[in-house]
């Protein structure tokens, strides 16, 4: 069993998604806020809150691209960690609020063993985000990994989820290698682009889409047919119950999905038992 949904060959494919997240590389950020006007932020702490790491969580975003997913667990993580330890302080030795902030100020690896994988394909996108994890402050407990989500450079049975943020769609096998990486009881999370169930909104959709991606991509990336291959890998992505079965099929359990923004996109999440 496999993701297959594409009819474009795999050399192909490899081919075309590499020549555009290379010549995207410099833009990708800018060009994510403009296209979805911002709300793929939004989508992407979603799925944080959806996967509400515990501190300790090894998580590997694949196709991680610039590290938007990996910055917001590292900041999800270290929220978490530090408001359980401020609490315990606070209990035993009996500080003021202000002096655990003092005590806080020089944290260095407040992560309570959480480390995040960034793995992508595109150097020049793990360049991208490096550089924004510098100019940022992210240091502990994230690493950059160059590699193929269909052959994953890591061992078995070694992460705690596995994340996949608008990567899927470009990958034709990736199941097998999901399901192998993750430790039993480990989880899959994948956010994509979906089915829009609302016809007022699939006509508006459809005419962004078509008439205005392709055109935004040419004026900010000079690249309109990078654009317009985007916009129809997003419309050859099977549905959201499709996808669940394919899922289903790889061998995960407990297989559920949660539609947002009336189904523009959408969370799978599933069990490796
Ligand atoms: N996850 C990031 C986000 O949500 O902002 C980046 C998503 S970007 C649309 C898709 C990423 O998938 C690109 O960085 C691209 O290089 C990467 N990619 C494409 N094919 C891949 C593959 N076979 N293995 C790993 N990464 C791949």
């Amino acid at each position: 069993t496999h993701f297959g949904f594409e009819t474009v060959s795999e050399e192909e494919k490899g081919g075309k998604v590499y020549q555009v997240f290379e010549s995207v590389a410099k833009k990708y950020d800018v060009m994510n806020d403009m296209m979805s006007l911002g709300i793929h932020r939004v989508w992407k702490d979603l799925l944080l809150w959806k996967m509400h790491p515990l501190p300790g969580t090894q998580l590997l975003d694949v196709a991680g691209g610039t590290g938007d997913i990996a910055f917001r667990f590292l900041n999800y993580v270290q929220s978490q960690h530090q408001r359980k330890q401020k609490r315990q302080l606070r209990a035993q030795q009996n500080l003021s609020w202000e002096e655990i902030a003092k005590e806080y100020q020089n944290e260095e690896d407040s992560l309570g063993g959480s480390r995040v994988v960034v793995c992508d394909i595109n150097k020049e996108m793990l360049k991208v985000g490096k550089q924004k994890a510098l100019a940022q402050g992210y240091r502990a407990g994230l690493a950059w990994v160059l590699g193929d989500a269909e052959e994953l450079p890591f061992d078995d049975d070694k992460f705690d989820i596995y994340t996949i943020a608008f990567g899927i769609r470009n990958v034709t096998h990736i199941d097998q290698e999901a399901h192998r990486v993750l430790k039993p009881g480990g989880r899959f999370l994948c956010l994509e682009f979906s089915q829009v169930n609302n016809p007022l909104i699939s006509r508006l959709y459809d005419l962004y889409s078509f008439q205005v991606i392709p055109v935004l991509g040419e004026v900010i990336a000079g690249d309109w047919k990078s654009y317009q291959y985007l916009v129809e890998s997003i419309r050859r992505f099977p549905s959201q119950e499709e996808f669940k079965d394919m899922i289903e099929d790889a061998g995960f359990h407990k297989v559920t999905y949660e539609s947002l923004t009336s189904g523009i996109v959408a969370i799978h999440s599933g069990f490796k038992l």
